[in-house]
């Protein structure tokens, strides 16, 4: 019996990108695409969040809003907030029980202090990020919550996955195999993919814009390449994710920005 029982997407805010800039050989232009955060419902832990989306905790630091917005053309009103789409679906926010964050950034981070009661979960690296919340790493301060907020590092998972032929560590994020967690940094210092195990849907945060790269057809020019904290990184996990999507055709790859997503 499947374990995880409901999955979609809530829209919490928008991220420009010129494709003809950041993709060789691409005339598709400058793209509005989603800031996605995504909520599931697993039968023992309830209703989870995968990041929180933007919300106007980031323009509380004016000149940390600035410079991130000189990087990323971001667009977002109250409405898109996620305590405001919860709402609008009829969903107390006092639900979500747990809050797992692929990475600190601020588009992951600014919806955490409109939630009321909750638990972060990640791989270790990402919560001592968080932890520390040093600037360099991108994030708005403003946007975090206090430290008293529980945070869960996921332990390494014991069973047998082909995540493992790719991944040097494999984590289980809730401890029963349903969710497991790689890490995927490059684009930011740390940063974790979820693989949601019973569905085959690989949560890829930002790894890549969204599906363009993966198939290998393009390649990130030197300006993608740039906004990411280790290039070099950032295009070996492109890789094996291509390596991954080659091998494994059922799993179904969501990126942070992706417009398409699958629900159940
Ligand atoms: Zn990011």
């Amino acid at each position: 019996m499947e374990k995880i029982i409901s999955f979609k997407r809530y829209i919490c805010g928008y991220e420009e990108f010129d494709f003809s800039e950041l993709y060789k050989g691409c005339s598709d232009g400058i793209k509005k695409l989603p800031v996605n955060v995504f909520l599931t419902e697993h039968k023992k832990f309830g209703t989870i969040l995968i990041n929180t989306g933007c919300s106007k905790t980031m323009r509380t630091n004016a000149t940390s809003y600035s410079r991130l917005t000189s990087k990323h053309k971001l667009s977002f009103t109250d409405d898109d907030s996620i305590k405001a789409r919860l709402l609008a679906d009829k969903l107390d926010p006092v639900c979500i029980k747990k809050v797992l964050l692929t990475h600190c950034d601020p588009e992951c981070c600014a919806g955490l202090k409109l939630l009321p009661r909750y638990e972060i979960i990640s791989t270790a690296q990402v919560l001592s990020i968080l932890w520390l919340a040093d600037p360099s790493d991108g994030i708005i301060s403003s946007t975090l919550p206090s430290a008293e907020i529980p945070r869960s590092a996921a332990g390494l998972f014991s069973g047998k996955s082909f995540l493992s032929d790719y991944f040097k560590w494999v984590f289980d994020v809730f401890g029963d195999g349903t969710v497991l967690a790689v890490d995927i940094s490059g684009h930011a210092k740390s940063m974790a993919g979820f693989f949601l195990t019973e569905k085959n849907i690989f949560l890829a945060a930002d790894a890549s814009i969204d599906e363009t790269a993966l198939s290998g057809k393009t390649e990130p020019t030197n300006k993608l390449l740039k906004l990411q904290f280790y290039p070099k990184d950032y295009i070996n996990v492109l890789k094996t994710l291509r390596k991954l999507k080659n091998d494994h055709p059922e799993i179904q790859f969501v990126f942070s920005h992706s417009e398409n997503v699958p629900s159940f």
